[in-house]
């Protein structure tokens, strides 16, 4: 299948690697828009949250378990962070694997976009 961060998760394409699991994959985002900016993404390729259903909706709570990991581990949780998806076209979605946001590091706007 071509796509992207399939070929991230199975080393094909080099990215830095910040966590792992069994479900889970995060890595360095490549245009970081905050001081951390982590993407984290299923190892099953799914399209989008659209695609998100009582079989894999697991994967999505695994996720946030990184996420609250990394944040511990790299010295942010008490500050805060967010954690973000973004779907399809006017969700500003561009790679077409589920993936979250973990931006974190400065004081994010509100509302986004
Ligand atoms: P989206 O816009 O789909 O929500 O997020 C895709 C993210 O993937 C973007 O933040 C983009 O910078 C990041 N990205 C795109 N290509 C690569 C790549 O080859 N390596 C890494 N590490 N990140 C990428
Ligand atoms: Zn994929």
């Amino acid at each position: 299948m071509d796509c992207l961060f399939c070929k991230i998760i199975n080393g094909e394409i080099p990215s830095t690697k910040v966590y792992e699991d069994e479900f889970v994959y995060a890595f360095n985002d490549i245009e970081p828009q905050a001081p951390v900016h982590v993407v984290i993404v299923p190892k099953e390729h799914i399209c989008c949250a659209n695609k998100i259903n009582a079989e894999n909706s697991f994967l999505v709570g695994k996720i946030f378990e990184a996420a609250a990991k990394i944040a511990e581990d790299m010295g942010f949780a008490d500050k805060g962070y967010r954690v973000v998806n973004n779907c399809g076209e006017d969700g500003g979605q561009t790679v077409l694997h589920l993936h979250f946001h973990l931006l974190a590091g400065r004081n994010l706007g509100w509302p986004p976009g």
